[in-house]
């Protein structure tokens, strides 16, 4: 077994050993799925919705190259400044430029998974510039030094009372409470001040508008508004596949997003930004700059996994899944989790860093039923599992246990004697010893009961009905 894969199974054994964890899952997990289904059971034609979805996003990937020149044009005549990052390192080094630039000390960040993918906090704090994350699951998993374990509810895994237990390890006047309101107003505390002491804000962005060369934050906090709105710089980083064509096409995606992300019609805060502050504002950066970033988004264009890049982010998948259910987001062993992850983090990786994560998957399918953009996942696992297969990747115990199973179901009299036999043998050690004691199934046991052999075989039922036909 590989380092990454024996690292990825002590994640996974610990997980489920955690029953909070499991609690906090089967809490969130469970209500963001039930109200996604409720709005989307109320808003008419949704699969058409997704259709389209679809099409705007392969529409774009197709040209992406003329909409990203476009964006770029846009955005500069409205007074923005656009800067290209082909790798991570780049876009961090891009980042920190601006902010040695006007000296700063502090930055404010809304939440950006594309930050947590090219680790921006830690360069900033190695550069010496202190980020502060204003919305308040990242502000929690910032204080905790954890990474988010799901992308729209970063801190999913961590119940009040731990939340609690951390602010007044790190709030200047947090009371030990653990009701949610009391919990909102200490990180609101905590954070306002660093809003006004912030020399450069720095946002993700949802969407970019090629027509318009705006850049659009959705949050449900207002914390993105403050953090562009007081600095004197905002910064949006941002993949090159956040590009849609024009504004009606971003609410479409818009609309499919707030009800996939949290099961609303719409998200409590979607803001424009288009160029910084004009003549005559009342308020906004003096400066703002795009950084629109590559890191592997055109190596998957021109493949197999090219369908990836038309995901917005919502999560949904991950909260349909009953692996990710099962094990949370931080055995993932990166930023994304869940289906998305188990496909993202190989293809913009490498299998051989993850080589276990697309057969952490039941294949179920339920992932791409409620992808709004219809990316379909299981398929895309099944193919990184072939990937793997192929590059030798797939644990030497599991190649051969393939290959002995395929020998005999492609012989029936072979795989009838071999399963009668099996069958007989598991009755007898399950009598003896018990079937959870045996040696080499202890893998699986740990966390789960061992199914016993069934009474009658599916052949013996199967032969039987068509007798009785
Ligand atoms: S893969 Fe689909 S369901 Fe999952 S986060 Fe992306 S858009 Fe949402």
């Amino acid at each position: 077994m590989s380092a990454a894969e024996t690292a990825f199974r002590k994640r996974v054994v610990e997980a489920l050993a955690d029953p909070v964890l499991d609690t906090a899952l089967a809490r969130t997990t469970g209500l963001l799925a039930g109200r996604r289904r409720d709005v989307v059971a109320a808003f008419g034609d949704f699969e058409r919705a997704r259709d389209e979805g679809r099409d705007i996003k392969d529409h774009t990937l197709a040209n992406l190259e003329a909409y990203l020149v476009a964006f770029e044009r846009n955005a500069t005549a409205a007074g923005a400044v656009v800067h290209w990052a082909e790798t991570a390192e780049e876009a961090r080094a891009v980042v920190i430029d601006i902010c040695r630039s006007v000296d700063a000390k502090t930055v404010t960040k809304s939440k950006s998974m594309l930050g947590e993918e090219i680790g921006i906090n830690a360069a900033l704090e190695a550069a010496g510039i202190r980020p502060i994350e204003t919305d308040l699951g990242e502000h929690i998993i910032q204080l905790a030094g954890e990474m988010p374990s799901h992308i729209i509810m970063p801190a999913l895994h961590k119940t009040r009372e731990e939340v609690s237990a951390l602010f007044a390890r790190h709030h200047r006047d947090h009371v030990a409470h653990t009701e949610v309101r009391d919990l909102v107003a200490s990180a609101r505390r905590e954070i306002r001040d660093a809003y006004f002491a912030a020399d450069v804000g720095i946002t993700g962005a949802n969407f970019l508008i090629a027509e318009t060369g705006s850049a659009i934050t959705v949050t449900n906090e207002g914390n993105a508004e403050l953090t562009t709105a007081l600095p004197r710089v905002h910064i949006a980083i941002a993949g090159i596949e956040k590009i849609v064509p024009t504004l009606a096409d971003m609410t479409l995606l818009l609309r499919l997003l707030a009800r996939s992300a949290l099961g609303v019609d719409l998200a409590q805060y979607v803001t424009l930004y288009t160029g910084p502050r004009r003549a005559g504002d009342r308020d906004g950066p003096e400066a703002f700059h795009i950084v629109l970033v590559d890191h592997k988004r055109t190596d998957l264009l021109g493949g197999a996994y090219r369908d990836m890049l038309r995901c917005i982010r919502c999560g949904a998948c991950m909260n349909e899944c009953p692996v990710f259910g099962a094990i949370g987001g931080h055995a993932y062993g990166w930023v994304y989790p869940g289906p998305m992850g188990a496909v993202l983090t190989p293809t913009m990786l490498g299998l051989d860093w993850s080589s276990a994560l697309p057969g952490a998957c039941t294949l179920n399918g339920r992932c791409a039923e409620v992808c709004p953009v219809r990316i379909p996942l299981a398929k895309m696992l099944r193919r990184l599992r072939a990937d793997g297969w192929r590059a030798g990747l797939v644990p030497l115990s599991t190649r051969l246990g393939v290959r002995v199973w395929a020998a005999l179901a492609t012989r029936p009299a072979l795989y009838r004697a071999a399963t009668a036999i099996g069958t007989l043998l598991a009755r007898a050690a399950d009598r003896v010893v018990g079937l959870e004691r045996l040696p080499f199934i202890r893998g699986w046991t740990r966390t789960r009961r061992a199914p016993k052999p069934a009474a009658r075989s599916f052949r013996t039922l199967w032969r039987d009905r068509e007798r009785l036909r």
